[in-house]
């Protein structure tokens, strides 16, 4: 695992800002405009923004960054003198859960780590993070943290798309509950098992950043829940890759979201990819990073072909950009 700083560097909020206001920018014109991709500056030494909480007997909960955005991604790390059995948590409703780190321990104290998603739609405000755990001896520890939800700015999106889309039949209406029902059901598992190995990366070659994540979507004049992936314009036929190692959880066509694919990555980790124009993979296979999985297509409510990529951390709805780099 990388050192701490690699989650402090170029915070969350940071990546969230520039988003915004490449979404404003673009805030009109649907998901087949090819704007330019801008990277954006981030700071050239790594800054430690750990937040950190002394619950005494040796025990520190550390948090990459006090605050969050919604839709943004923080890593929390349980460090105790004592060996530790196993480690909880719990923020709102979800639960949180550790794995023991095989990064080299401070003072061979060992290190739990956890992944928390803010979801996209989580109210701004201070939520309480409960971490437990058990010692070798059974003595129960504890430590708590206050996490802030910021509000994120997400522009207003007006597109235009096939009128079946924004106000489907009854048949396909069914499909469409269907569809979620069946996706709801894939996040709300959680593998105990961590196939991610090394880092996140981009599900295209060349290809450095997206955009719309979180965006106000309106189809036709109606109001739609917003926008929860990152969209890359990209032609059709592009190749597009696992963003890690995972296994396929779902390899079909979905009313909305065309040709799908959904990869997990072991505890609690999703990583969605729509819109297919062909799928390479089927259920239950195991992908490598990289591996081809599909090419870019237009299935699905689109205005053109581009790559919809989601992340679902403890069915929270991230900003998938957020992973990138991490591991
Ligand atoms: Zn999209």
């Amino acid at each position: 695992m990388r050192s701490a700083n690699s989650w402090g560097f170029a915070p969350a909020q940071y990546r969230m800002l520039c988003l915004a206001i490449c979404a404003m920018a673009c805030a009109t014109v649907g998901h087949a405009n090819s704007r330019q991709t801008k990277k954006h500056p981030a700071p050239k030494t790594a800054v430690s923004t750990w937040s950190k909480h002394d619950c005494g007997e040796g025990i520190e909960l550390r948090v990459s960054a006090a605050s969050a955005n919604q839709g943004g991604l923080l890593l929390l790390e349980l460090r105790s003198a004592k060996p530790l059995l196993e480690v909880a948590g719990k923020w709102t409703d979800k639960d949180i859960p550790f794995w023991q780190s095989d990064a080299a321990a401070p003072k061979g104290t060992p290190v739990w780590q956890a992944l928390l998603g803010v979801d996209l739609e989580q109210a701004a405000g201070e939520y309480k993070l409960n971490v437990s755990g058990k010692s070798e001896a059974s003595e129960a520890v504890r430590c708590d943290a206050g996490i802030t939800v910021r509000a994120g700015k997400f522009a207003t999106e007006k597109l235009a798309v096939a009128p079946n889309f924004v106000e489907p039949n009854p048949e396909q209406e069914a499909q469409a509950a269907e569809d979620s029902k069946k996706l709801k059901a894939i996040y709300a598992t959680v593998t105990p098992e961590r196939f991610w190995t090394g880092r996140f990366r981009v599900p295209l070659d060349g290809v450095k950043t997206g955009g719309n994540f979180g965006k106000r979507r309106v189809f036709n004049g109606q109001a739609r829940p917003p926008h929860t992936g990152v969209d890359f314009p990209s032609p059709t036929g592009t190749l597009v890759h696992a963003s890690q190692r995972g296994r396929v959880v779902l390899a079909e066509p979905l009313y909305f979201s065309g040709n799908t694919v959904v990869l997990d990555h072991g505890w609690g980790v999703y990583t969605l990819y729509c819109h297919f124009s062909e799928i390479a993979v089927k259920a239950a296979d195991m992908v490598a990073t990289g591996e081809v999985i599909g090419k870019v297509g237009a299935t699905g409510r689109v205005t053109g072909p581009h790559l919809h990529w989601g992340l679902t951390v403890d069915r929270a709805r991230v900003n998938a950009l957020a992973i990138v780099g991490k591991q």
